[in-house]
């Protein structure tokens, strides 16, 4: 049945870092140090664990397609902007890119940088321009103006996705001052790093700020993201979406998880301190990042032989060979629980190799 498929979908897709996960069981290691995939050590909000049984009894009903209760959260939380949710930030993404891109579009990437970006242009039929970010992974918004002249839409990852490097608001606003397309600002990791991009969004009417309750609320599992809208957007926003997007037990969860700013606080707290940890006792040279997870340059060795070794040594982390535009020094370890960062800091002491 090849024949029927889409070109598009007859190969390659998202990687998933399972090859050291196995590494590491094949050397004994069954209970390894998991950092590689950005999560959240730490459970969610108990208060949103709370609100997503409560509703559990109640899901013979649709849910409400307006996701209300998590909208007025965001509300609460943020002040009077125009919000969309989905399926994860990967369901802003793609619904986004539904409404605007169609077959031959180009889309401007900043990379090296997060590749569902590539994935979902494609599977739209749109072309990716690939704006290279500077030796120090930074953007540099004249140089970015320019190479995604003439694109409908941009992605600039802030703090990055593998760097962690962070822009400043003067870069983002001086990119929107300039640019003619729509600028897609994802803010996955931001409540780690604290830059406000908020104030933004009254100022430029091609501005959309992305963001997840994946990583610093814990809710990975129960798949919400949602966006910060112009207000001429909101509407050509819902056209494109599916008509029911967050389920009832994902928007219980991240309304409360929402609330409970105690809990995020304390987990975003631990988390920079770890990170701060690593950049003082990784051997090697760590990026300065504002993510829950550091980017580390590893040459002269290969970050696929780093990874290996390891997760001979029971701890998981990213190769970034993987990542278009990087070279093939460089690994990314998330933050994890108190045990795997010790672990990962005792096992690349172990292979430093200056
Ligand atoms: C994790 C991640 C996302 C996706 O988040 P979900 O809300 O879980 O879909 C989006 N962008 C970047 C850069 C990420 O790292």
């Amino acid at each position: 049945m090849k024949h029927l498929i889409r070109k598009e979908f007859l190969e390659k897709g998202y990687v998933f870092a399972t090859r050291a996960a196995e590494t590491a069981l094949a050397s004994g290691h069954t209970r390894p140090a998991r950092l590689a995939s950005n999560e959240n050590p730490y459970p969610p909000s108990p208060k949103a664990v709370k609100a997503a049984a409560d509703v559990l009894p109640h899901t013979n009903r649709y849910p409400d397609e307006t996701n209300k209760e998590f909208i007025d959260a965001l509300k609460k939380r943020h002040g009077d902007y125009r919000f969309v949710a989905s399926v994860g930030m990967d369901g802003i993404i793609d619904t986004v890119i539904r409404t605007l891109v169609a077959d031959g579009d180009r889309v401007a990437v900043a990379t090296p940088t997060y590749s569902y970006y590539g994935l979902a242009v494609q599977a739209q039929g749109g072309v990716t321009v690939s704006v290279p970010r500077k030796a120090d992974f930074s953007v540099d918004p004249a140089t970015f103006c320019r190479d995604a002249a003439g694109t409908k839409l941009a992605f600039l990852c802030t703090p990055n996705n593998p760097t962690g490097t962070t822009e400043t608001p003067e870069t983002i606003a001086e990119i929107c001052e300039n640019y003619e397309g729509v600028l897609f600002l994802d803010c996955a990791y931001i409540e780690f790093d604290g830059t406000d991009y908020r104030p933004l969004m009254r100022r430029y009417w091609n501005l959309i700020i992305g963001r997840t309750m994946s990583k610093a609320y814990s809710l990975a599992g129960l798949r919400v993201g949602y966006a910060f809208v112009p207000e001429w957007y909101g509407p050509v926003y819902q056209r494109a979406a599916t008509p029911f997007t967050l389920n009832m037990v994902s928007q219980a969860a991240a309304a409360a998880a929402l609330r409970d700013t105690v809990h995020v606080k304390k987990i975003v707290s631990v988390v920079q301190e770890w990170r701060q940890r690593f950049i003082d006792e990784c051997p090697y040279p760590v990026v300065p990042g504002g993510a829950n997870f550091v980017m580390v340059d590893v040459a002269p060795q290969k970050a696929d032989d780093v990874v290996t070794e390891l997760a001979k040594k029971g701890v998981i982390v990213r190769s970034c060979a993987s990542f278009p535009g990087l070279p093939d020094h460089y690994i990314r370890v998330s933050i994890g629980e108190p045990w795997e960062n010790e672990a990962f800091i005792a096992a690349i002491t172990d292979i430093y190799q200056p």
